[in-house]
C-alpha cells in the first residue's frame, strides 16, 4: 500500500457495509442509516429507480408486441429460462444470460433477482408471522439444532417492520399464526368464504383465513411519508408498482435510507468475499468486482451485514478464505453451507364448484386465502415430521366464445358467459434441514467475475414424500366436504428451489460447535459480521419467510448499533 492511497482508503471506508439491496438488505440499510451510520450498500445488479424504472407498469395488454410471450430465440438464450419472469412484461427482471452459472449436482431451481431491490420486486408479498410452534420445532422434534431465539424475542420487531411496510390482514386469534399490526384485510371471494365456512363447520383445528400480505389497504402517515399510496388492485405487481401499493425495497426502505443522507448505494458491485484482518481478528471490509470493468476494489467498515439472499450469502462466506478461516469465514463448526432447506410446494389441487351462478369476480385480487399449518402442531400425529400451510385462490372462469367481434363482442362484454367457480390450493411444507443437503464451491469452475461457482447438492427426503401424500389426502377430504367437484390433486415432483424460499447454510444456534450465528445473527467467531437473510434460518417453518428476515434484520441492526456505541464491536 502506498501513502498516496491513504485518501482513497478513507473514501472507501464507511461505518457499515450492507451486501445486497433486496428485502433484507433494504431493511439493514434503512435501520443502520436511520441510526446514523454511514452505510455503503453494495448491489451486484443495475440500479432500479422506483417508478421511472418500471417500463411496463402502465402498458395495456395490446401494447406488448408478442402479447406477453417471449420469442423463442430470446428465450433460448437463457439457460435459466425455466425460472420465472420470462414474460414480455417482466423480462426486465430476468437474469442476464451467463450472469452466474452454477453446478447442479442435484437439480435445483434457483430464482434470482439481480438488480437494486432484488426479489422485493418479484415476490408474491405474503407475510405471515412465525409462532413458537416454529421456533420450538427443532428442539421439540429433535432435528437440526435449537433456535437461539423464541417468538417473544422477535415479536416487537415484527410489529416494527409491519407498521412501516404496511401489512394487510385480519386478526384471527390463532396461536399458530400470531396476529400483527394489520391494515384492513383484502376480502375473500365468495368461493373462498364458502370454503372457509365448510372448514369451520367440519374441523376444530383448521382455519381458512385471508393471507396476510404486504399491500397498503388503508395508507397511514408513515406510508405517505414514504411516498406510497393505496394498492389499486391492479395485480400487475411484478412489473413494478408506481403507486408503491406493495412493499418493495425500491418503494420503501431504500428511499427512506437515502433520505437520511447516510446511504451510498453502489450498483454493479459484485461482492467477491469478506476481508478478515488476522491481527485485529475481525472483518475489515469486502472485496468487490466492478461488474462493468472487472476491476477489483476493496471497501472497509466497522460492521458488515450479509444480505445477498440465502445461497449467495453462503457463497460469499465460503469464498472468504483466510489463514484463520481456511474453510470459509466463521466456519469453525464445519456447518457452513450445510443444512440447506426450503419449502415443499409439490402438492397442488384444483376443483370446481357448481353454484353461486349469480355472482362473479369484480376487480382483481393481489392476495390469496391461507390455511395455517394444522398437522403435528400440538402433538406428533402422522408418520412424517412437521407440517404444511396452504395457499388458496378461487375465481370464476369465463367460457371462451368464438368470433367475438363487433356487436358480438359488445354483447359478450355485457353478458359474459361464465363457467363454474374454480378453486385451487398449493402446499407450503416445511422441509427438515439435514447435513447432506448442502452447497459448496466448485474447486475449478469460475463465474464471469472470477468467483467460484456454487455447487447445489440438495434433494427431497422420504419425509417430504410422505408430507405430499398426506397433503393431497387432507385437501381432497376438505374439498369434498365443501362440496367441490372435479377434484384433481397432483404431486408436481418439482425440483427443490422452485418454491423460491431457500434457507439455511449459515444457521443460527446456541452452540458455536454446531452453528454459525448467535442469537443476534453475529458470526460466532467474527462478531462484526451479521448474516440476516434466509441463510440464517435454523429451520424453515411453513410461513412465507421474508417478513421474518425483515424482523430479524431490524433486530440485528439495532443490536449492532448499540454494540458499536458501547465500543464492543
Ligand atoms: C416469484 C416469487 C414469489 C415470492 N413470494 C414470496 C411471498 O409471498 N412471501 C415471502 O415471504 N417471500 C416470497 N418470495 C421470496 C422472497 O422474494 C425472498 O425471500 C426475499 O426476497 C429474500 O430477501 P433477501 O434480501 O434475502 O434476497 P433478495 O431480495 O433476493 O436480495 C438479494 C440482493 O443481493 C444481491 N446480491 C446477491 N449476491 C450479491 C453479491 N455477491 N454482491 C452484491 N450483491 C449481491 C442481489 O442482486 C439482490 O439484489 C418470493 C420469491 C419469488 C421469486
Amino acid at each position: 500500500m502506498s501513502y498516496l492511497n491513504i485518501d482513497s482508503i478513507k473514501d472507501r471506508t464507511y461505518d457499515a457495509i450492507v451486501i445486497g439491496s433486496g428485502i433484507s438488505g433494504g431493511w439493514a440499510a434503512k435501520e443502520l442509516c436511520e441510526k446514523g451510520l454511514k452505510t455503503l450498500v453494495l448491489e451486484r445488479g443495475r440500479d432500479v429507480q422506483h417508478v421511472t424504472d418500471y417500463p411496463t407498469a402502465n402498458k395495456h395488454p395490446w401494447e406488448f408486441e408478442h402479447r406477453g410471450q417471449v420469442p423463442l430465440e430470446i428465450r433460448n438464450q437463457y439457460p435459466n429460462g425455466r425460472a420465472s419472469f420470462m414474460r414480455e412484461e417482466t423480462m426486465h427482471w430476468a437474469l442476464k444470460p451467463g450472469e452466474q452459472p452454477f453446478v447442479e449436482e442435484q437439480p435445483f431451481q434457483w430464482t434470482r433477482g439481480y438488480h437494486v431491490g432484488g426479489k422485493s420486486l418479484l415476490w408474491a408479498r405474503q407475510t405471515q408471522r412465525w409462532s413458537d410452534f416454529d421456533f420450538e420445532g427443532p428442539a421439540r422434534d429433535g432435528f437440526a439444532t435449537d433456535w437461539p431465539i423464541r417468538y417473544a424475542d422477535i415479536a416487537p420487531w415484527y410489529s416494527h417492520v409491519e407498521k412501516f411496510a404496511g401489512i394487510s390482514g385480519n386478526k384471527d386469534g390463532l396461536p399458530e399464526l400470531p396476529d400483527g399490526e394489520f391494515l384492513p384485510p383484502i376480502e375473500l371471494s365468495c368461493i373462498e368464504k364458502h370454503f372457509q365456512e365448510a372448514i369451520t363447520k367440519n374441523y376444530k383445528d383448521r382455519h381458512v383465513i385471508q393471507g396476510r400480505c404486504a399491500h397498503i389497504t388503508d395508507p397511514q402517515q408513515i406510508h405517505y411519508d414514504q411516498g406510497r399510496a393505496k394498492c389499486q388492485h391492479r395485480s400487475l405487481c411484478n412489473r413494478g408498482c408506481p403507486f408503491g401499493g406493495y412493499f418493495s425495497s425500491n418503494a420503501s426502505t431504500l428511499p427512506w435510507a437515502a433520505k437520511t443522507g447516510n446511504m451510498t448505494l453502489r450498483p454493479h458491485s459484485v461482492v467477491h468475499s469478506i476481508i478478515f484482518d488476522e491481527k485485529k481478528k475481525r472483518a475489515s471490509g469486502v472485496r468487490v468486482v466492478n461488474a462493468n470493468t472487472s476491476e477489483m476494489i476493496e471497501f472497509y467498515a466497522k460492521i458488515i451485514f450479509v444480505n445477498g439472499s440465502a445461497l449467495n450469502s453462503n457463497l460469499i462466506l465460503l469464498n472468504s478464505i483466510s489463514s484463520r478461516f481456511p474453510n470459509g469465514l466463521g466456519n469453525d463448526s464445519g456447518t457452513l453451507g450445510k443444512y440447506i432447506a426450503w419449502h415443499n410446494y409439490r402438492g397442488r389441487i384444483n376443483a370446481e364448484y357448481e353454484g353461486y351462478y349469480d355472482k362473479m369476480t369484480d376487480g382483481k385480487n393481489p392476495s390469496n386465502a391461507y390455511i395455517p399449518r394444522f398437522r403435528n402442531l400440538h402433538k406428533q400425529e402422522s408418520d412424517f415430521l412437521r407440517g404444511y400451510a396452504t395457499g388458496i385462490g378461487g375465481g370464476r372462469g369465463r367460457l371462451t366464445r368464438q368470433a367475438e367481434i363487433g356487436e358480438e363482442l359488445k354483447d359478450a362484454l355485457l353478458h359474459p358467459q361464465l363457467g363454474n367457480w374454480n378453486i385451487s390450493a398449493w402446499m407450503m411444507g416445511e422441509t427438515v434441514p439435514i447435513e447432506s443437503n448442502h452447497v459448496r464451491l466448485d474447486p475449478n469452475l469460475k463465474d464471469p467475475y472470477g468467483i467460484p461457482q456454487l455447487v447445489t447438492s440438495v434433494k427431497w427426503t422420504e419425509n417430504d414424500d410422505k408430507m405430499v401424500k398426506d397433503y393431497l389426502e387432507q385437501l381432497t377430504e376438505m374439498f369434498t366436504l365443501a362440496g367441490f367437484k372435479n377434484i384433481r390433486g397432483a404431486d408436481t415432483h418439482a425440483n427443490p428451489g422452485s418454491d423460491i424460499h431457500e434457507m439455511g447454510g449459515i444457521r443460527m444456534g446456541k452452540d458455536p460447535k454446531t452453528s454459525m450465528l448467535n442469537e443476534w445473527n453475529q458470526v460466532h467467531s467474527c462478531k462484526n459480521v451479521f448474516v440476516t437473510d434466509g441463510a440464517c434460518m435454523t429451520s424453515t417453518g411453513t410461513q412465507n419467510p421474508s417478513l421474518t428476515y425483515m424482523a430479524i434484520t431490524a433486530r440485528a441492526a439495532d443490536y449492532a448499533v448499540k454494540q458499536l456505541k458501547k465500543r464492543k464491536l
